[in-house]
């Protein structure tokens, strides 16, 4: 049985080793590697695509307009960033925020893989068609398989996987937003825990007393 100390070293190992990464072209043209955030001991880890202008800048995954929608998300059903972990299928943002290239995914698959062997979380919510396809081994796009759980064996771990729409595809669409807030009003039953209120009756999630990672230009601060 290996610990939460021991998983949350060797995070901070793969950490130092993803920083310096230079498998794919991307290692050329990106600021800084941006390797993912939030509590090394999450029951809920979220999967985006790359990181984008902002991530790039300041290292930390998803802080642009998808990432403000998606802290919204998650203080509906009461949860905070400081809950959960957020990666993404790509630790180094492609130039112009183009699609990542299937070269790519490749190279950087295996520090994907690592993360939530290191993680265990109990679901894995893939945001979007990258991030679905790549962990659900299945090319079916996210508008079929959005809100359907399923397990999946990933590495050492197995995990149910949650495909939700990527939020930056409702930030302009009325429609998608409610798709996208009906599929994480499930995620409370998912987790085993009571259904989330209404935002209006949210009420804030108590402190987490488990291990935090936040990424902050290219430090790793650890608060446990
Ligand atoms: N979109 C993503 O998929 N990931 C990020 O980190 C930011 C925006």
């Amino acid at each position: 049985m290996v610990t939460s100390e021991a998983r949350r070293a060797e995070l901070v190992t793969l950490y130092k080793a993803v920083s310096s990464c230079t498998s794919c072209p991307l290692a050329e043209t990106r600021t800084q590697v941006v390797f993912g955030a939030g509590n090394a001991d999450a029951e809920l880890m979220f999967v985006g695509e790359a990181p984008g202008f902002h991530e790039d800048q300041q290292g930390i995954p998803f802080v642009g307009a998808a990432g403000k929608l998606l802290e919204r998300l998650l203080a509906d059903i009461g949860l905070s960033r400081e809950d959960v972990f957020i990666g993404n299928v790509l630790k180094c943002r492609p130039p112009g925020n183009r699609d990542p290239q299937a070269d790519e995914i490749e190279a950087c698959q295996n520090h994907l893989f690592r993360q939530i062997e290191l993680i265990q979380p109990r679901i894995v919510a893939t945001l979007g068609n990258f991030a679905t396809k790549l962990l659900s081994g299945n090319s079916a796009g996210i508008t079929r398989v959005h809100g359907v759980e399923q397990s999946v064996r990933l590495g050492n771990s197995q995990v149910l996987l949650y495909p939700i729409y990527h939020p930056a595809a409702a930030l302009y669409t009325r429609a998608m937003l409610s798709v996208l807030e009906q599929d994480f009003a499930r995620l409370p039953q998912l987790l085993g825990r009571e259904p989330a209120l209404g935002p209006a009756e949210a009420v804030p999630a108590p402190p987490s007393v488990q291990t935090v990672i936040t990424v902050r230009e290219s430090q790793l601060n650890l608060f446990g």
